[in-house]
């Protein structure tokens, strides 16, 4: 166990069965005036850690629900593939997913992961000697396009518009520019197979973030938004957009879809991980709301430090945290695989959306 210095907020943060202390690296104070250490008895702000949660280490981490835990991929191979309906299958390595859609005369990729791209031909002749004509970017995002040039030949490549816009200013030779774009739908139909892609007007994660929609297999892929069975990814997946990353989440719901695949995780999702991805969000709100309510700025703060405008908000804003992570924990630390990993990220993500969106 990592080293930690007894205070309040590793009492504060044990809840349920699960204590999340907070390991604290040796931080001599600099301070003439304090003859005790912070988090010593004695010395100040004794509801704090004396450095801030994010950046440390937990003594371990919450074991993954077992439905959780997935079928595992062959070392050999890299990847493994699952079928997801007519000519249509998921490629992933249980981190990262992307799609191949088989058709009469060819092959439609969407994404090429980096992690695994060397592998997606293989897994496409698995079940098909036609070459790839297309591929299709979800967004911009390197680690989730950045293997395209694994994929060989001279593929369409099509996109939302946005996304053409980043790819020039990126100049990525991993991240080939695509040569089709599109401002809010593009159909495209393959031989008897569809993929209807649309774009929503924007985006909360990236902007060209599209919906890539199979309507007879009834499969959506929208990346970096659900992650089904677990805790999002730290600060919302990196919204850039959180009122509107609650709105997407909440719209994805209402699409006509079966099996939706979000790029992530080790398996992909339905409409049932959506909703409870929702009720942790509503939740985290909810708790962010009433902590930042029942917490005065300053309070507490010594004297000397009044001056010290950032220390008084850094203050304030951490012991909002502490109250958001307590109030949400109890219920969802075995409902969300990789709570305890990012739930602190999670609580400043929204007590910050909270009172500046
Ligand atoms: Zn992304």
């Amino acid at each position: 166990m990592f080293l930690f210095r007894s205070n309040l907020l590793a009492a504060a943060a044990k809840v349920g069965s699960v204590a999340i202390t907070i390991g604290l690296g040796s931080a001599p104070n600099q301070s003439a005036r304090a003859e005790t250490l912070p988090g010593q008895p004695g010395a100040p702000y004794q509801s704090m850690p004396s450095l801030a949660p994010i950046g440390t280490r937990v003594d371990h981490y919450l074991p993954i629900p077992k439905e959780d835990v997935t079928p595992a991929i062959d070392p050999k191979k890299g990847y493994r593939s699952q079928q997801l309906g007519r000519g249509l299958y998921m490629v992933t390595d249980n981190g990262y997913q992307s799609m191949f859609l088989v058709y009469e005369t060819g092959v439609v990729v969407v994404d090429a992961p980096p992690g695994y791209s060397a592998h997606i031909r293989q897994a496409i002749a698995e079940v098909t000697d036609r070459p790839i004509t297309h591929v299709v970017y979800s967004h911009a995002h390197v680690d989730h396009i950045g293997g395209v040039n694994d994929l060989g030949g001279h593929p369409i490549i099509i996109a939302q518009e946005e996304t053409l816009r980043l790819l020039e200013r990126a100049k990525d030779p991993r991240r080939p520019v695509p040569t089709v774009t599109f401002k809010d739908h593009y159909t495209l139909k393959v031989g008897s197979q569809v993929l209807d892609l649309s774009y929503p007007g924007s985006s909360p994660h990236e902007p060209g973030n599209i919906f890539i929609y199979a309507p007879e297999q009834k499969v959506l892929m929208v990346v970096d938004v659900i992650f089904p069975g677990w805790m999002p990814w730290r600060r919302f997946a990196l919204a850039k957009d959180i009122p509107g990353y609650f709105d997407q989440v909440a719209y994805i719901d209402t699409l006509p879809f079966e099996t939706l695949v979000g790029g992530h995780v080790n398996r992909v999702g339905t409409h049932s991980d959506v909703r409870t991805q929702l009720e942790f969000m509503n939740d985290l709100k909810t708790a962010a709301a009433a902590a930042l309510k029942s917490t005065p700025p300053g309070e507490e703060m010594e004297a000397e430090d009044r001056p010290n405008l950032w220390a008084i908000y850094d203050n304030y804003i951490d012991r909002v945290v502490v109250k958001c992570v307590n109030a949400v924990t109890p219920k969802w630390q075995s409902r969300l695989a990789g709570y305890d990993v990012f739930i602190w990220d999670q609580c400043y993500a929204m007590e910050q959306s909270l009172r500046i969106d």
